[in-house]
Parts: structure tokens; sequence; C-alpha cells
């Protein structure tokens, strides 16, 4: 689709994405919104950076502006992630429009956001356990929210939320329409999307947008004695913000006190800070007020901040999906962005795992072999073993492998 006038928008709308310099509609953009508009139920598979978000928006504030009581929910698995959609809306509806947009998550003050309620928000954005926080406590009632979005999907049910997602949709009107985004689409994921969705229309982005050409990539083998010296060469030699993953909570802070005293101004981002610490941190970041975000694979999706020029994973992620996540935080719309990645002689085995899955990314029709196999090679032992304790042992191993990746976070 060259442009967006082809789909008969409001004017207001065409006047945000004009504002936005929204030109030419995204892959995604262009597949979904002409049938979101005409309330078809949305399956989608597109990964953050692909413009997902106003893929749903822009349907859901069309409907808002031309119907009467179109309510929208959307759910995101992280804060920051709910925190970047509400903002889009917010520049999507524009100024003075009179439509409310409430931010329901949790580690943020809960008067704040029964105000916003108080308010009858026709979008509201948040994170699951907030929200059937305050659905149990009796300040919020989903009864009128007939759109309703499931944005990365996969994560959600990665990081757990299956069952409260389940919570919410029993809240929400049996009629409604439905969008679920997911940058993959594994046995789980189709298994919801039947639970959720009616008929629904299949998105799926031909291009894959998760290993953009326009990211350089580099490895350095070496020893973990060595990764300290080799990442101060290698910033000093970089211009531009950067973005350091390590493995787990403690090593972010231990790096960042190490810059630090080597007189780099850094920060540390990771799960155990309170949520407004881990606001300012970001916003702080997004400002270019330091340089040097060091984090855990809490940043590794969602985050959309385009001035991130180069990505280190000083530490390589416990599983191989998590790294094209990672790498997908640079080179946002379109611009160039470098990959670096420390593999010391233990994490040999993981990186042949994660060159494996972006040469499987590289051909886009065998794009989801790789969550499944492995998925399946364990259902396979644990199913056909009459041993208990193999039987245990693979159970556990099929578990762990989504689990490990929110331990760390
Ligand atoms: P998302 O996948 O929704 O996180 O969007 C990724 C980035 O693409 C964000 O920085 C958006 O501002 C940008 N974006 C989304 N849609 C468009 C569009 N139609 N034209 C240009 N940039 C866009």
């Amino acid at each position: 689709m060259e442009n967006f006038d082809k789909l008969n928008l409001s004017s207001d709308i065409k006047k945000s994405l004009k504002n936005l310099r929204f030109t030419k509609p995204t892959e995604v953009q262009s597949k979904t919104i002409p049938f979101a508009i005409s309330k078809q139920d949305i399956l989608a598979s597109a990964e953050t950076g692909s413009g997902k978000t106003a893929a749903y928006l822009i349907p859901l504030i069309q409907q808002i502006k031309t119907k009467q009581n179109v309510f929208g929910i959307i759910l995101t698995p992280t804060r920051e992630l709910a925190q970047q959609v509400a903002d889009v809306a917010k520049l999507l509806v524009g100024y003075k429009s009179g439509i409310n947009i409430a931010l329901l998550v949790g580690g943020s003050s809960m008067n704040i956001q029964l105000n916003q309620l108080k308010k009858r928000p026709k979008i509201i954005v948040g994170t699951p356990g907030r929200i059937n926080d305050l659905i149990s406590r009796g300040s919020l009632s989903l009864k009128n929210f007939n759109f309703f979005v499931l944005d990365e999907a996969d994560r959600m049910l990665d990081m757990g939320f299956g069952i409260q997602v389940d919570q919410i949709v029993l809240d929400l009107p049996k009629s409604r329409q439905t969008l679920l985004f997911s940058a993959t689409l594994p046995k789980e994921i189709i298994q919801l999307s039947k639970k959720y969705l009616t008929n629904p229309k299949r998105v799926d982005i031909e291009e894959n947008n998760v290993i953009k050409s326009q990211i350089k990539q580099k490895i350095i083998n070496t020893k973990t004695e060595e990764k300290y010296s080799k990442l101060l060469d290698e910033i000093s030699v970089r211009n531009g913000s950067i973005l350091i993953f390590v493995r787990t909570k403690y090593a972010t802070e231990k790096l960042k006190k190490r810059l630090i005293k080597d007189k780099i101004k850094s920060s540390a981002m990771h799960g155990d800070l309170r949520q407004n610490k881990r606001d300012r941190i970001l916003d702080n970041f997004r400002k270019e007020r330091f340089r040097i975000l060091i984090a855990t694979d809490i940043a590794s999706r969602g985050l959309d901040i385009p001035h991130i020029e180069h990505v280190i994973n000083y530490d390589l992620p416990q599983v191989p999906e998590d790294f094209v996540h990672r790498i997908g935080r640079t080179a946002r719309s379109g611009s160039i962005g470098e990959a670096l990645s420390f593999v010391t002689k233990n994490e040999s085995k993981m990186w042949k795992s994660i060159e494996k899955l972006l040469d499987q990314l590289k051909k886009p029709d065998k794009k989801n072999k790789h969550e499944d196999t492995k998925q399946k090679k364990y259902e396979k032992i644990e199913n056909n073993s009459d041993n208990k304790s193999v039987k245990k042992r693979y159970r556990k191993r099929k578990k762990s492998r989504s689990k490990s990746r929110k331990y760390h976070r």
C-alpha cells in the first residue's frame, strides 16, 4: 500500500500520522488495518519493530472516533512496553480529542490509576497483574471493552501470564473483536488463538523484520577474565548509544560499578528495581543523558529507542530466541546498527544454537521450526518413556525452556 489515504481514516488520525511522519504503512499495517477496521479478528505474527503498535491502534482509534461505544484494552507483558504503547496511543488520538487513555501497570501508584479509571477511559493499556488486581478489587469492569489486543502473546506465555490472561478474558464481553500479535506462532499460541479468537484473519509478515539487514554483526571469542578489557576497547572505538546485555541482575550492577569507576557514565536496569526507578533510567537513556545502558533480558524486547547504535552481548542469553530480540533493539526504523557478541568457551554451544536459529530465520518457511523442535523432542521423550524419572526429567526440561528466561530478568 502506497500511503494511508486508501484506508479512509478520520481526518484527526491522518493529522496525527502526519505529525508522526508515518507516510507509508508498514507491511503489518497494510495487511492488518483494513480487516481490523471492518471488525475482523486478527492473528498476526509480527515483532516489535514491524510497526505493529500502530497496526492495532489505528483501527481501534478509527472505530472509537467513528462508532459509539467502542472501548479498547491492550495487554502487554511488560510495563515498559505498556508505557510505549500508551505513548503512541496518545499521539495518535491527538491532543484535546477527549479520548482518555489509562495506563495500568504494576509498581506504580494505584491512586493515580484509580483516578484515570474515574475518567472512563476509552483505551486501557496495561499488564495482566495490575489489571487483575483492579478487577478483583472491584475498581475495574471490562464488560464494555469490546476491542481486545493481546500484544507479544508469546512472551506473555513465557513470562507465565497465561492464567492471568485467561482471567481477564473472562471479564471481557463474549461479543468483541480480538487481535493477537506474537513474534512467533508456536503450538501454544495457535491453541491460545483458538480459545480467544473467532475466524481470525492470519497476518504473516513476509520479510523477517527481526534480522534486519542493517545490523552489522561481529563476534569476539574471548576468555571470561579478558571480557572487561575488551569491552573497554570496544566502547572506546564506538560512537552513539550502547545497550549491553548481561545474564543476571547482579551482573548489571557489577558491570555498571566497574564502568563508572573507569569514568564511563552508565546505568543498569533489571527486574529488581522499583518501577519508578526503571522509568527514570529509561527516560534518561531516551534523552541521551548517559550513553550506556546495561540490562538483563528484561530489555530484550519491546524497547524502541531509535538512537541505540550498538547492542553488545557481554554475556550470551540463555535461549537463542532472546538473542534475536536483543539485537532488534538496534537499527530501529531503518537506521543502521551494530551487534557485538562476546563468546567464551563455555558459551560456544549456545553460540552454535544462535547461529542455527539465525540461519533458520533467514529462511521464512522454517521460521518457527526451531521454536517447536526442542519442545516437541522433549514432549515425545516424556510421552514415550515408561521410566518415571526420565518422564519427570523431560517434563522439567520442557518447562524450564520457557521459565529460565523469566528468572534472571
Ligand atoms: P513498533 O513495531 O510498533 O514498536 O514500531 C517500531 C517503530 O516503527 C516505531 O519507532 C514507530 O514509530 C515506527 N513506525 C511505525 N509505523 C510506521 C510507519 N508507518 N512509518 C514510519 N515509521 C513507523
